[in-house]
């Protein structure tokens, strides 16, 4: 995206709150180190829960680890592919971060590391505090805590194996993650295993 766009619409506005996006298995079917545009899949509602978080003033900011390239699995030309597609399916976001470090040499990008939120929150002008992170791995979550803001463990993609991960809310998928902050944050019993049983 453009940084200098970026930071005009930052002094603009002041800071801002931000909902922070993993990529596969939280926005699109997990795939498998996705690479070509025929293998997104946006999942049901995407698009209208992310337009109606962004009716509600939050910026959308997807963060993804993409092993795959500096593993040589694809290109950084097939990534970029595989974004327009998405948001071709999906909308257009406030901005897009990759990490393309193996697990092996990880940087402070790569998450659980907080590199691309600071970058983002640098660029776009993010007040992290009010922000979220939602995604689909116990890497998700704790980058979103290191980073101080709450965050909500959705169970597509890989998210099933990830429920102890500590997630301050869990989500069926994105539809509910999106609920549960256009709620306020505030724990829904019907949408968050996490929470506990309303009392009767
Ligand atoms: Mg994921």
């Amino acid at each position: 995206m453009s940084g200098d766009a970026a930071r005009t619409s930052a002094c603009a506005t002041g800071l801002r709150p931000a909902v922070f996006l993993d990529r596969d298995g939280t926005l699109i079917e997990e795939v498998g180190y996705c690479s070509r545009p025929e293998d997104v899949r946006a999942y049901v509602g995407a698009r209208e829960s992310l337009q109606a978080l962004r009716d509600a003033g939050y910026l959308l900011v997807v963060v993804t680890n993409q092993s795959g390239i500096g593993l040589g699995y694809f290109t950084e030309a097939d990534y970029q592919a595989v974004n327009a597609e998405l948001e071709r399916q999906i909308l257009k976001l406030d901005g897009i971060y990759f990490a393309a470090d193996t697990p092996e040499a990880p940087t402070a990008r790569r998450k659980p590391g907080t590199g691309m939120i600071l970058e983002a929150a640098d660029e776009l002008g993010i007040d992290l505090a009010r922000s979220f992170f939602v995604g689909d791995r116990g890497s998700d979550i704790e980058c979103g805590r290191r980073a101080g803001m709450r965050t909500i463990l959705i169970e597509t993609g890989y998210g099933l194996k990830h429920l102890g991960c500590g997630a301050d809310y869990v989500a069926r998928e994105i539809n509910d993650a999106a609920r549960i902050i256009l709620g306020g944050g505030r724990p829904d019993p019907s949408l968050s295993p996490a929470s506990p049983a309303p009392s009767s």
